[in-house]
C-alpha cells in the first residue's frame, strides 16, 4: 500500500482490456504512475457482450502484479441494444450466460466486485408475465435476490470456494428498488458492499447529485452492512478539475476503505485530473490517520424507500454533519427525518417514543404532510396548506428576545404556508412577505421531547439560498459539538475524536465563523500547509461555554481541525 489510510484502486473496462496489446498496457502503467501512486486495479472480463479471454486476462494479471498492484475482477452484466444495457433476467439464456461469467471470472481471481449495472430495468413480455400483480419494485426485488444468490454468487462460490464476492450500490439510492437493487437483503448475500460516490457536475447535470451524497451514500451503505463497505467509487464524467477533487475529497471523508478512481482508460487521458487528485492523496494521507470515525445527526432512510429524493444531500451542503441509518435510530437525542421515513409503517410510535424519551426529531414539511392522517396531528397539529408564497426576506425570533432583524436570502424562495396555532407551537424562523409572515422552523413540545417542522421550499436547491442567520439559527437547534456561522454550500465533517473538516464548495473564498460548545477551546490546524487563516472573531462575542473562531476558507478547499480544551 502506498498510503497509510487507505487503498487506491482503478478499474479497466474488458474493452479496454481487449483493445490494448500488452506493451500499451505497460506504457499506460508508466503514465499513469508519473501521476498518482495506484495499489490495486479491478480487472474486467465482461462488460456488454465483451469478453477477455483466458490466456489475455492472465497476462494482464501478471502485467499488473509485475508492476506491484494487487488484482482483482470486476464484471459489468449488461448487454448491448437495451435502455442503459440492461440484462433481461428472467430470461433463460441470460440466466446460464450470467452463471458462466460468475464461474469464470472467479476461476482468474479472489475477489470479484459487479459494476453498478446490476439491475433490470426490463419490461418484456415475459417480465411482465412474472411481474403479475406486484408493482415492479417488488418484482424486481425479488427477481435480483434471486439471481444474486442462485446464479452469480452460487456459480462463483462453485468455481472458486475462496472468492470474495462485492456488490456495487449506485449514486441513485433513492430509486435501487424501482430497478431491483435490493440495500436490505443483497448485502446479507455478498461478502462486501460498495458506494458509488459519483457527484461529479452538481450544477449542470441531468442526474440530481449534490455533492454531499459522496459522503451520505458510504455512509449509509458502510451502516448497513458495518465493517463492509469496500470503498468508494468516483469518475471524471462531466467534472470539472474542481469536481473531480472533491469527489476524492468526500470519499475520503466518508473513511471508505478504498477509493476507487474509475477507470485506468480515464487515469491515462486526463493526466492533469490524475495529477490533481495524485497530490490530494499524498496531502490528505498526512493528517487522515489523526481523523476518528464519523458522527452527526442520525437521519433514517428505510430501506426501499423515496420520499423527498436527496433531500438529505442537501439539508448536508447546509453546514449539517448526517448520519444515515437505515434503521430508526431510536437512541438518538437528535433524529433528523425526511418524507423518506414516511416508508416505514410504524414511524409514528417511534417518533413518539423518541420524544417521549426526552429527544429532539426534526421532520419536514414533506414528512407532516405524508403523515397526515397517519397520528401526527396527535403529536402536534399544523397545517401545510396548497398555499405557496415566494420571499427573499426572513427573520428569526427567539421567545422573550427581539427578532434578529430582516435578513436577505441569496434570491426568491418558495415555500408552502404552514398554518399553526399560535401559543400552542413557536415558530423560530419565518419567511415573510408583506403583512405576512410563514413558519419555516416551528417547534412544539411533547413530552420532555420537542418536535421542530422544517418548511422545505418548493425546489430543493433553494435552501442554499437562506440566509446565513437562518441557517445558522437550525443548526444551533441540533446541539452539535460544532457550530458554523456561514452560509450554505459550506461542509461540516465531524469526527469521534474532536477532530473535524470543513469543506467549502463555493466559488469564492469565504469566512466561516466555528463555533465550538466548549469555553478556552483552542482548533489546531491537522495539515501544517493548510491554506485559509484561523483567526479570533475581529468583534469579540461572549457566549457562555463557547469558544468562536473565524476561518478563511479557500474556493473548493477543505481545512482540518482538532478541537483542544
Ligand atoms: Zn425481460
Amino acid at each position: 500500500m502506498h498510503y497509510k489510510n487507505f487503498v487506491n484502486a482503478t478499474y479497466a473496462p474488458a474493452g479496454y482490456l481487449n483493445d490494448n496489446s500488452i506493451e500499451q498496457l505497460k506504457a499506460d502503467i508508466e503514465q499513469v504512475g508519473r501521476y498518482i501512486k495506484i495499489d490495486k486495479i479491478y480487472l474486467e472480463t465482461y462488460r456488454s457482450d465483451i469478453l477477455v479471454e483466458r490466456e489475455k486476462m492472465e497476462a494482464v494479471k501478471a502485467l499488473f502484479i509485475k508492476h506491484g498492484y494487487q488484482v482483482s475482477g470486476g464484471i459489468t452484466t449488461t448487454v448491448k441494444q437495451t435502455l442503459m444495457g440492461s440484462m433481461c433476467f428472467t430470461d433463460p439464456e441470460n440466466r446460464k450466460r450470467l452463471g458462466e461469467i460468475a464461474a469464470y471470472t472467479a476461476e482468474l481471481f479472489d475477489e470479484v466486485m459487479l459494476d453498478d449495472f446490476y439491475f433490470t430495468n426490463c419490461r418484456c413480455g415475459n417480465c411482465i408475465k412474472e411481474k403479475g400483480n406486484h408493482d415492479w419494485a417488488h418484482f424486481r426485488l425479488k427477481l435480483m435476490n434471486d439471481i444474486s444468490e442462485n446464479v452469480i454468487i452460487k456459480n462463483a462460490k462453485a468455481a472458486n470456494k475462496k472468492v470474495k464476492m462485492i456488490i456495487k450500490y449506485p449514486n441513485w439510492y433513492d430509486s435501487y428498488q424501482a430497478c431491483g437493487y435490493n440495500l436490505e437483503d443483497e448485502p446479507k448475500m455478498f461478502d462486501a458492499v460498495y458506494a458509488g460516490t459519483e457527484t461529479r457536475d452538481p450544477h449542470f447535470t441531468h442526474q440530481n447529485l449534490p455533492r454531499y451524497l459522496s459522503y451520505f451514500l458510504p455512509r449509509l451503505i458502510e451502516r448497513v452492512k458495518p465493517g463492509k463497505n469496500g470503498g468508494g467509487w468516483y469518475d471524471l464524467f462531466e467534472c470539472s478539475l474542481e469536481d473531480y477533487v472533491q469527489q476524492a475529497y468526500l470519499t475520503m471523508f466518508a473513511k471508505c476503505r478504498e477509493n476507487m478512481m474509475f477507470c485506468m482508460p480515464l487515469l491515462v487521458n486526463a493526466p492533469p485530473y490524475t495529477a490533481a487528485v495524485g497530490a490530494v492523496y499524498d496531502e490528505a494521507d498526512l493528517f487522515m490517520g489523526e481523523i476518528g470515525e464519523p458522527v452527526g445527526i442520525a437521519c433514517y432512510k428505510p430501506y426501499h424507500s423515496h420520499g423527498e429524493r436527496r433531500l438529505y444531500d442537501f439539508i448536508g451542503m447546509l453546514g449539517i454533519p448526517l448520519d444515515p441509518y437505515p434503521e430508526y435510530p431510536a437512541k438518538a437525542r437528535i433524529v433528523f427525518l425526511t418524507a423518506d421515513a414516511a416508508w416505514d409503517e410504524e414511524i409514528i410510535p417511534k417518533i413518539k417514543q423518541s420524544l417521549l424519551n426526552g429527544s429532539k426529531v426534526f421532520i419536514t414539511s414533506g414528512l407532516y404532510e405524508k403523515l397526515v392522517g397517519r397520528g401526527i396531528e396527535h403529536i402536534m397539529h399544523l397545517e401545510i396548506t396548497n398555499n405557496k408564497i415566494t420571499t427573499d426576506t426572513f427573520t428569526n425570533s427567539n421567545f422573550n428576545q427581539n427578532n434578529c432583524g430582516y435578513i436577505k436570502a441569496a434570491g426568491q424562495i418558495t415555500l408552502p404556508h404552514v398554518a399553526y396555532n399560535e401559543n400552542d407551537l413557536w415558530v423560530l424562523s419565518s419567511a415573510l412577505t408583506p403583512y405576512a409572515s410563514h413558519p419555516l422552523l416551528i417547534r412544539g413540545a411533547y413530552g420532555s421531547g420537542s418536535l421542530y417542522v422544517l418548511t422545505v421550499p418548493d425546489a430543493m436547491p433553494d435552501l442554499y439560498k437562506l440566509p446565513a442567520e437562518t441557517l445558522t439559527l437550525l443548526r444551533r437547534e441540533l446541539d452539535l459539538p460544532v457550530t458554523l456561522e456561514s452560509v450554505a454550500r459550506v461542509g461540516l465533517f465531524l469526527y469521534d475524536n474532536n477532530t473535524f473538516i470543513l469543506q467549502s464548495f463555493l466559488e469564492r473564498p469565504e469566512r466561516v465563523r466555528v463555533c465550538i460548545n466548549k469555553h478556552g477551546a483552542a482548533i489546531v490546524p491537522l495539515l501544517k500547509s493548510q491554506v485559509g487563516k484561523i483567526r479570533p472573531p475581529e468583534k469579540s462575542r461572549n457566549i457562555e461555554g463557547e469558544s468562536v473562531f473565524d476561518v478563511y476558507l479557500m474556493p473548493g478547499r477543505y481545512a482540518a481541525f482538532r478541537i483542544e480544551v
